[in-house]
Order: C-alpha cells, then structure tokens, then sequence
C-alpha cells in the first residue's frame, strides 16, 4: 500500500487550489480568510457555483452528475475545500439522501430528485431523531397510516437540522408496531414546503446559531410513491445512509485548519519577550495533537486505499467518528485558551474590537461539544468498536 502522494495527484492538488482562489466570490473569499460563520444562502451561492463547473457531488457516479474522480482525488477535493476554508455544503442531499436513492430509489424517484440536488434548487433535511429515539433509534414513534394511495404522518422529529431552510426531509415512520421495532420502519420523503400538517420549530443553539429546529407532523399526507425501498424495509435503508454520515464525519481537514489557526493566534499573541509560540507547555499541546491528528489521518488514508481496491468502509468509520471528533473539540479548546479575553468575542463583533480571523472560534468550540454526539454518540461508537474490532464479549 502506497500512501504518498503521486505526481498526478500532486498536480491536480494544485489545479483545484488554483481552481478555487479563482471561482470564491470576494465577499464569500473575504469571509473564508476571517474563518467566519457562513449563512445559508452563502453556502447555496458556493453550492451552485461548484454545480455549474460540475464538481459539487464528486462522490457520485458519473452518470447522474459524478465527476469520474477515483476515491485519491476526491479526497484531495475534500482537503482543498476545508483548506481554503470554503462554505460547508449541505449534507442531506448530496450526502445522504441523494446516494441512498442511486442505490435503491426507483427510476422516477431518481429523476424526479437527483437533478434538483444537484442544482441546489432543492435543499434536505435529516428525520430520523424523536424525543425518545436518538442512540436507540428503532424506537421511534412517528405513524405513518396507509389512506388511499397516501401515507398519514403523525408524530415529532427534533433535531432536525437546517428543517427552516430545507424543502424536503427524508424521514423514518413506524408502519408496523407489531413485531420486533426494526421490522415495523419505512423511509419516506416529504415535501417540507409544501404539506399540510407539517410545521418547523427552530431552536437557538448554545454556538449562536438557530441550527436545529423540532419538526411536527399533524395527519401529513404523503404519496406513497414517496416511499424508497419496500414498507417496513426503512431499517436496511437507515443503516446505508447512516454509513454515508459517518465516514465524512471526522473533520480531520478541519481539525488541520483549527491547528493551523490556533498557531497563527499563539504566534501574534506577545508573552514576555517572545510569543505565546514560544511556550514550552503550549507548543507540547499543540505537538500531541498534531500527532495524533497524524495518525488519524494514515488510519483514513488506508482506508482510503482499501476502498480504492473494492473493499466497503468497515467499523474504522467508527475510529474515524470517535477520535476525529474528539480532536475537534480539543482543537478548538487550544484556539480558545491561546486567544485568552478574546475568546469572548463572538460572531457579530466588529473588527475593531476582535480580528476577523477570531470572530467564528467561541461559536465552533461551542458547536463542536455537539459533535461527539451528531451522526451517533461516541459511547455508541466504542460499543462498535469494542463489539466488531476487539471482539469483547457483550454486556
Ligand atoms: C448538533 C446536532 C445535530 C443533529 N442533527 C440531526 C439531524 O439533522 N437529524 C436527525 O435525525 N438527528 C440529528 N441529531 C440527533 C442525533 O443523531 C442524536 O442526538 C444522537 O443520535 C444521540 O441521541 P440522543 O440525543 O437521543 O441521546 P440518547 O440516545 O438519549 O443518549 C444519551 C446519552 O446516553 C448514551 N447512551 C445511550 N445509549 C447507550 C448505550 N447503549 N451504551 C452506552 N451509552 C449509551 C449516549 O451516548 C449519550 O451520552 C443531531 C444532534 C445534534 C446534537
């Protein structure tokens, strides 16, 4: 196995590079230098612009609007993006609901919605967590009744992230309550914007932004040809999408621009005669993190390799959720402590008060608490790990 870089990658690293400086409008350029928050239609500008070069799903086979790319370059795309601090697209569609329906939606489903995801002219949301069912998912409640050629949606959805901007979710309803929960789930998508009986509840989050929102659903009818994959066979299609989530989840190119910041704030920031860089007890902080970071990321790389060769991303996906995560949030926490006061600033502080560049950091290292929970606990992710990789006996 070969995890270096070859000359053709290499170039193509630096085709995108070019690629990008040249295609970020200023206003959005100027925002990414900052490290700032994006808004929503920010993103949805930066999502059509890499529709209309057709890069925006590089993931996707090349018939419904991939690029062709094999996993190394998509990989090395994925690294430019977080690098120049480009606007995060949406998952939903792209990510997870768009590859499901290319593995199991029919053929109307997938041209009724793939082009739409790809232009950006139809925005996702994720329901599949209720008030009661988050690590224990199949235990969900939200009905989903047959009435002529409908289904009747009742019940809640929280969490559901981004449902205030998004024209369509893509929901997990109990149809059969009779046998064992996982058996009794069907995977269904509903027009958002559109559907009576369904309404969205945003709700501030503790990073400053209104992220999430509960989503209700009062007798919501819905086509039954909204349905993918047979009834009462949405567990097979929550368990493959979940796979998406997961393996894009562990921000290690993140993690690297965090690092990246934070020795940038510690070199500008006076400490005696030198800078806080020049403090023994800060830079062995910064090392193990960039050690373990490094690791992460050979772990990544080969499985990278694996799946180049046909083999389907195991329980590692689980080592790259857990570990990533928790390299997020320490990464975040060193920004923090080297901006000392100017920790405090927040999203909308002018510039003359606190650089551009430290405006985003309070409200990510906020954020990020939540991301050793998001796409499955880390608890959840040991007992994967502790079950499929160590093959410990179970409790
Ligand atoms: C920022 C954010 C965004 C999200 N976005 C979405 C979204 O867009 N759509 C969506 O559907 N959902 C979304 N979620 C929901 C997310 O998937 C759930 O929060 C997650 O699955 C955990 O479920 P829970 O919150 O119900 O916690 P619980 O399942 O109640 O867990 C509580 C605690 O108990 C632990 N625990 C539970 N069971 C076990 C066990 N068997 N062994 C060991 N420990 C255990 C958990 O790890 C956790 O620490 C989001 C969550 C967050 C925080």
């Amino acid at each position: 196995m070969d995890l270096a870089y070859s000359p053709e990658q290499l170039a193509f690293r630096q085709e995108v590079r070019q690629w990008i400086q040249d295609a970020m409008p200023a206003p959005i350029r100027a925002k990414a230098e900052g490290g700032g928050h994006f808004e929503h239609e920010e993103q949805m500008e930066w999502h059509r612009i890499l529709f209309r070069k057709g890069w925006v799903a590089p993931h996707w086979p090349k018939e419904v609007g991939g690029t062709g790319w094999d996993i190394g370059r998509r990989h090395i795309f994925g690294e430019e993006l977080v690098r120049a601090n480009a606007p995060q697209l949406s998952p939903f569609g792209l990510t997870m609901v768009g590859p499901l329906l290319i593995q199991f939606g029919t053929p109307e489903q997938k041209q009724r919605f793939l082009p739409r995801i790809l232009s950006g002219e139809e925005v996702w949301c994720q329901g599949y967590s209720e008030p009661n069912a988050g690590s224990d998912l199949a235990s969900l409640q939200l009905r989903a009744e047959k009435d002529g050629t409908d289904y009747v949606l009742n019940g809640q959805k929280t969490w559901t992230t981004y449902a205030q901007y998004a024209d369509w979710i893509f929901l997990l309803a109990r149809t059969d309550a009779s046998g064992k929960k996982q058996e009794g789930i069907t995977f269904i998508l509903a027009d958002v914007k559109h559907t009576p009986g369904i309404t969205v509840k945003p709700f501030l989050t503790t990073g400053g932004t209104y992220a999430f929102s509960e989503t209700w659903f009062q007798n919501a009818r819905v086509p039954q040809t909204n349905r993918v994959g047979p009834e009462n066979g949405g567990w097979t299609m929550a368990k493959a999408l979940l796979a998406h989530e997961r393996t894009g989840i562990g921000g290690i190119a993140e993690s690297k621009r965090w690092l990246q910041l934070c020795k940038r704030i510690a070199r500008e920031t006076p400490v005696g005669e030198g800078s806080l860089f020049d403090d023994r007890s800060f830079r062995e902080r910064i090392a193990r993190l960039e050690m373990r970071l490094r690791s992460l990321e050979l772990l990544q790389l080969r499985t990278l390799a694996a799946a180049q060769v046909g083999r389907a991303p195991g329980p590692e996906s689980s080592i790259l959720k857990l570990v990533g995560t928790e390299i997020q949030q320490e990464s975040t926490e060193l920004c923090m402590d080297a901006m000392g006061h100017d920790a405090l600033g927040w999203l909308d502080s002018p510039p003359e008060v606190l650089p551009a560049i430290e405006q985003g950091v309070a409200s990510s290292f906020n954020y990020l608490r939540a991301a050793t929970i998001y796409g499955g606990s880390n608890e959840i992710q040991r007992n994967i790990i502790a079950k499929q990789i160590l093959r410990l006996p179970t409790l």
